[in-house]
């Protein structure tokens, strides 16, 4: 049954992605309580809602092989570790300002035996003026953690010149892009374009947007913890 929906969707995984993804939804239960991780538990949401949700990056006409990718807030590993499952070439780094899901993320990529994933602890504002991690990364991804303007800044300074950030957004879509113009500039992007996703089974629409890096960022950004909201671009 799950796995006709995936394959509905264009997902064409092994017995051991499927396999992989049933110890992620295991591990993701079993472990929730302790790190409240999500309020999404019943089985057919975590695989449609979260992993099949996450995956669809895959489907948009950008080529993610090989690529080294920075998930922003990435709480119990949205949208980066089923990207990984689906993609074993990416090399995952998965920030987190709390620091019990970078525990709870360190367990699960050991039971899932997941290479080339590493998890840091803090805000993307302090890790965005680091050179270890700043303007490194081919692609970026973010799910659920902030409006479009204020997550321009927080995401786009982990980005290379000429990569890619893919911002997972849903209803408000229209509203948040207009209120980005100001921080598009800023950040030296454009939008490419908006691939909405319409997920089975009444799950709702996605959309996903293409958002390029077109050049260096001003040093200034981004502004220290705690700016970029009170006072979005
Ligand atoms: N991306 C995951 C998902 O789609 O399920 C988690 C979404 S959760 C609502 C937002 C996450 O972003 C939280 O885990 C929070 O700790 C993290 N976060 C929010 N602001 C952040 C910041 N400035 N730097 C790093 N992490 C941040």
């Amino acid at each position: 049954m799950i796995n006709n929906l995936f394959e509905s969707m264009n997902f064409d995984l092994s017995k051991a992605q499927y396999e992989k993804l049933e110890k992620y939804y295991s591990f993701l239960v079993s472990e929730n309580e302790k790190y409240n991780l999500t309020a999404i538990i019943e089985y057919k949401d975590v695989f449609i809602k979260h992993f099949m949700d996450s995956m669809l990056i895959k489907n948009i006409g950008i080529d993610i092989n090989n690529k080294n990718i920075m998930d922003v807030g990435t709480g119990a590993g949205f949208p980066s570790l089923p990207i990984k499952i689906l993609e074993p070439t990416i090399e995952v780094t998965g920030l987190d300002s709390l620091n019990k899901r970078i525990t709870f993320l360190n367990q699960l990529v050991d039971t899932l035996e997941l290479d080339n994933c590493h998890f840091i602890h803090g805000r993307a504002e302090d890790f965005g003026q680091d050179k270890k991690y700043r303007e490194v990364y081919d692609i970026a991804v973010s799910r659920a953690v902030a409006e479009l303007r204020l997550l321009l800044e927080l995401v786009m300074p982990f980005v290379k010149t000429n990569g890619y950030f893919i911002a997972y957004k849903s209803i408000k879509t229209k509203t948040e892009l207009n209120d980005a113009q100001n921080a598009f500039k800023c950040m030296k992007s454009k939008l490419v374009d908006v691939k909405e996703i319409i997920l089975p089974e009444g799950f709702g629409k996605r959309d996903l947007l293409i958002i390029q890096k077109m050049g260096n960022i001003e040093k200034k950004y981004p502004r220290k913890a705690g700016v970029p909201k009170k006072n979005p671009l």
